[in-house]
């Protein structure tokens, strides 16, 4: 798939350091999750490489900081340009290593590129303040400052949005950034930094470290220990992101966490059913049910229950799933034999305990698993204490406002829920009411660039988009002058 590249120079395989393209002896593979394929060697890391780069972003520190605003904002720009006139190349970079269907892929970066743009402009508005004085003596001011050298882990669900959502902010701000992304996607994450280097950013300004799993694990412990790194962005899940935590305690460093949901679907008996199930589908089957805000548990009312099911049923049924390079598919294979076994085995926990197996509940040929809806299931299944990450939609039944809200919060996440209802006391209350960082009310897909997107409870720490995400970058100083 990578020989169709518009531009073949956007597949690189080399790590990219201090502006250059930089090798290893050790390599390793990126494979087709649709075909197994091996799309390409790409360099394969270590703790003394990460170091490298994390003095590249030290030195690149100072010069970058101390560029104007407007400046900073140039390049931003210029990078958002850039990756839109490459939306397809990078698309099919995504898919090919990803596995989301193309449409999809072009769709994320569309989205990711807007925190580039959305950041260029916000790097205009960093502004301090002026308090009033407490003696007339005395002037007081608040200074936003970036932080300094940061460091990011990624994921491989969204390739391209998960880093520029960290970079686009921490750049806007006048930090420099080390970044690792994750070992089933560098192809799309390296042609990204090719685009940065285009746009004009100077070298050092964003390193990126590629790496296998075991050196993603010492490069990751190199970012947490290094006194120089003063912030870590990571997205990612709940395990990782509390030993992250943890080896970051000894440096103090700040922290921005996006980790694991395991996000309620509610359906009232008030809701416009037909929207509740077009909201399902696109929150549980969007990314083969790959994203941290895919609805994992689906909540009906008694009232509207079956007939719920019968519509939703029908709809998931009905789902294409293949090569994301098809044009007519909607669900791609999905990321590696693991998550396949993850989503069978909630699958076969589920029927054990009384589900009814509705839709699929089967692996396809390679790593493609049917879309697959149970009904009846209850709170004790795996599938309801954990996130399934997979295209599994299980169906609860509830009967009142205060038992759904008590279902949908028995979780130790708190990172998206949706509900759907009519009435406007009700939409008022249950959003107040759930234990999470993000309400689609009526809606089923709810990020874009300008919102705060995060987590509560063990889902996370921080928010990323939004006015607020540059704030993550910037510490704040204090100044009192007297003598006036
Ligand atoms: P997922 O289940 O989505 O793969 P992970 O949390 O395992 O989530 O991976 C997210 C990112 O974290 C990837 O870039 C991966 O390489 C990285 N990662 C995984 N384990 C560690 C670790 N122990 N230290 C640092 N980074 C890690």
């Amino acid at each position: 798939p990578l020989a169709l590249l518009a531009d073949a120079d956007l597949l690189k395989t080399d790590a990219f350091v201090d502006g250059q393209w930089v090798g290893a002896r050790r390599r390793f593979a990126v494979h087709d999750p649709a075909t197994g394929q091996v799309l390409a060697q790409v360099a394969n890391l270590g703790a003394a490489d990460a170091e490298v780069a994390i003095d590249a972003a030290h030195r690149a520190w100072p010069a970058w900081r101390d560029s104007t605003a407007k400046q900073r904002h140039a390049v931003l720009l210029r990078w958002f340009q850039l990756l839109m006139a490459h939306q397809d190349d990078l698309a099919r970079l995504m898919t090919a290593e990803q596995g989301k269907p193309l449409a999809e892929a072009r769709g994320e970066v569309a989205y990711g590129a807007s925190f580039v743009e959305w950041y260029a402009e916000q790097a205009k508005r960093v502004n301090g303040e002026t308090l009033p004085q407490f003696d007339n003596s005395r002037r007081l001011l608040v200074l936003r400052q970036p932080i300094g050298v940061c460091a990011a882990i990624t994921p491989w669900n969204f390739p391209l949005a998960m880093i520029t959502r960290k970079v686009a902010p921490a750049l806007a701000a006048g930090c420099t950034v080390v970044l690792k992304p994750a070992e089933q996607t560098p192809l799309t994450a390296l042609a990204v930094a090719e685009l940065a280097r285009r746009a004009g950013l100077p070298a050092g300004v964003l390193n990126l470290v590629t790496a296998d799993g075991a050196g993603s694990v010492d490069i990751g412990k190199q970012f947490c220990a290094s006194e120089r790194v003063r912030h870590l962005s990571f997205t990612g899940s709940t395990e990782v992101g509390r030993l992250l935590m943890a080896q970051c305690a000894p440096t103090v460093k700040k922290l921005a966490l996006e980790l694991g949901g395991n996000a309620p679907f509610i359906v009232f008996d008030d809701a416009d059913l037909d929207a509740a199930v077009d909201g399902a589908i696109a929150s549980k089957f969007r990314n083969a049910g790959q994203t941290c805000v895919c609805a994992n548990r689906i909540y009906v009312q008694a009232a509207v229950y079956e007939a719920f099911l019968d519509k939703f049923g029908a709809r998931v049924a009905a789902l294409k799933v293949g090569n994301g390079f098809e044009p007519d598919s909607v669900q791609g294979p999905l990321i590696e034999p693991a998550a396949l076994d993850k989503v069978d085995a909630h699958v076969d926990d589920a029927l054990a305990l009384g589900a009814r197996l509705l839709v699929g509940g089967r692996r396809l040929s390679g790593q493609f698993y049917a879309p697959t809806v149970l009904a009846d299931a209850t709170a004790q299944m795996l599938c309801a204490r954990e996130e399934t990450f997979g295209p599994l939609a299980p169906v609860f039944r509830f009967e009142t406002e205060q038992q759904a809200i008590e279902l949908a919060n028995r979780t130790e996440f708190g990172l998206a829920a949706y509900f759907y209802s009519r009435d406007l006391g009700r939409a008022f209350r249950v959003a107040e009411a759930l234990q999470c960082g993000m309400v689609g009310v009526n809606a089923g897909v709810i990020a874009t660039e300008h919102v705060p997107f995060g987590g509560i409870k063990q889902s996370g720490l921080g928010r990323e988009g939004a006015a607020v995400g540059i704030e993550e970058y910037l510490e704040i100083k204090y100044v009192c002058m007297g003598g006036m």
